[in-house]
């Protein structure tokens, strides 16, 4: 118990920090090229946040959400998704006040899902997401879809595959449900249990069914239902899209999870040897910021799963490797050159140099096999014998190849052979 994760849970750790990191920045310098300023918000909400905004009848509300009374007996909730909690900050905040749209990002942002864990599946997982209120324009869409696969493809991610739909507005979805449910109707009794009970209260989610999507191909599809600002927006879409050159397929069944979508939806799935991950679900919600409290502003953002970019790197063969920790690691013999070892890895560090030097009292010997262990590749050793003439040495670990040189000098050269 004591030495083990909680189950669905994951450390980060050192060896794969690169990686991480390497994602964040991506996320950061895409995002700052166009316009998006970072925001953080509580890892805790109110769950009504949640229930209002997710919405009451969706899985993630339902059966995914760790909630549980604090110490004052009032209910919170981890966030299970990064919309929400944006949404709220916004209003809260007035953001509304200033120029529109506003345009947010988020980088590495924890979510809870009590899910059953499984490769890709964690109870704690990262989004890295972005949000734009106040831009009601199939542009906007369209950007966003751009910023997503930029960062995926920062990553050396390959095999993207944008699959977008329009779920409409409450009015034509509402003449599309009736006829979805009449379709359904008959074919009840051979679904799920889990369908069963969202046939009443969510009856597209059922499209979205990992059991029986396969026996609903003759479905009824939202895009005949659009009504004309519906359609007209979704036709917009594909010109953004086809004029930016990202190639995408229409897939009438993605619905979504979470209730909040309205026009706008689209998932990017990346295919690996061992077959296709989501890595990035997004669209519109137009009423999402009112339905909070806000004023009436359009939305619209994606979440993107970091856990499931770094299974697809892996799955795919292009994780980074991390480089080496070290400019130059400092070997020292004798208990004065150990002081004058300090100060050189202090003037390296000052001159941007990455350095280190033995802080375990080791002997010459096993501060070499250190070295060699943590694959430096540049030694400076700092023996009394060369300090007595104002100099050091500098050994290639790669080749053995050693040189004296002057003290006064060895910073300067060792930027050189950084630069090169
Ligand atoms: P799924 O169909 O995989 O359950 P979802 O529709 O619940 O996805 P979103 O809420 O849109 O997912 O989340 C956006 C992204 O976050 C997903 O595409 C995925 O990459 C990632 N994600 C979602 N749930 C998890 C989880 N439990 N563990 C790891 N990553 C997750
Ligand atoms: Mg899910």
């Amino acid at each position: 118990m004591l030495t083990q994760a909680p189950k669905g849970t994951q450390d980060m750790l050192p060896g794969s920090a690169h990686r991480w990191q390497r994602i964040e920045e991506n996320m950061r310098s895409v995002c700052r090229l166009a316009g998006y300023r970072e925001i953080r918000t509580p890892v805790f909400e109110h769950t009504e946040l949640f229930q209002r905004g997710v919405g009451d009848g969706t899985d993630v509300v339902q059966k995914e959400m760790y909630t549980f009374l604090d110490k004052g007996g009032r209910s919170v909730t981890l966030k299970p998704e990064g919309t929400a909690g944006v949404v709220r900050a916004f209003v809260e905040a007035h953001l509304y006040a200033d120029p529109l749209p506003c345009k947010l990002f988020y980088a590495s942002c924890p979510n809870f899902r009590y899910e059953k864990p499984q490769a890709g599946r964690l109870r704690q997982f990262h989004q890295n997401g972005v949000e734009i209120f106040g831009a009601k324009d199939a542009s906007a869409d369209a950007e966003v879809i751009q910023v997503a696969l930029d960062v995926l493809k920062a990553s050396g991610i390959t095999g993207l595959k944008l699959s977008i739909n329009s779920i409409g507005c409450p009015e034509c979805r509402s003449a599309y449900q009736a006829a979805l449910k009449a379709y359904l109707q008959e074919k009840l009794p051979a679904l799920c249990r889990t369908c069963n009970e969202r046939f009443e209260r969510n009856p597209m989610r059922i499209l979205d069914c990992k059991e029986d999507a396969g026996k609903l191909t003759d479905a009824p599809s939202m895009l005949d239902f659009l009504c004309e600002e519906c359609s007209e927006h979704f036709e917009a879409l594909k010109k953004y899209l086809s004029a930016l050159g990202i190639s995408y397929g229409i897939d009438p069944r993605i619905v979504r999870g979470l209730d909040y979508y309205t026009k706008t939806v689209f998932e990017i799935i990346a295919e690996t040897p061992d077959g296709a991950l989501t890595v990035c679900g997004g669209g519109r919600y137009d009423a999402l910021v009112e339905e909070l409290g806000g004023p009436s502003l359009p939305g619209v953002g994606f979440g993107m799963g970091v856990e499931r970019m770094l299974l697809v790197e892996d799955q795919q063969g292009v994780a980074s490797e991390a480089e080496p920790l070290y400019d130059a690691f400092v070997v020292t013999m004798g208990a004065a050159a150990r002081i004058e070892g300090a100060k050189l890895v202090r003037e390296l560090r000052e001159n941007g140099l990455r350095a280190d030097l033995d802080h375990a009292a080791r002997s010459m010997k096993s501060q070499f096999k250190y070295a060699d262990k943590i694959a430096a590749k540049r030694v400076v050793v700092v023996a009394e014998e060369e300090l007595s003439r104002n100099a050091v040495k500098l050994r290639d670990m790669e080749n053995g190849l050693e040189a004296e040189v002057a003290r006064e000098n060895i910073v300067n050269i060792l930027l050189e052979m950084k630069g090169e």
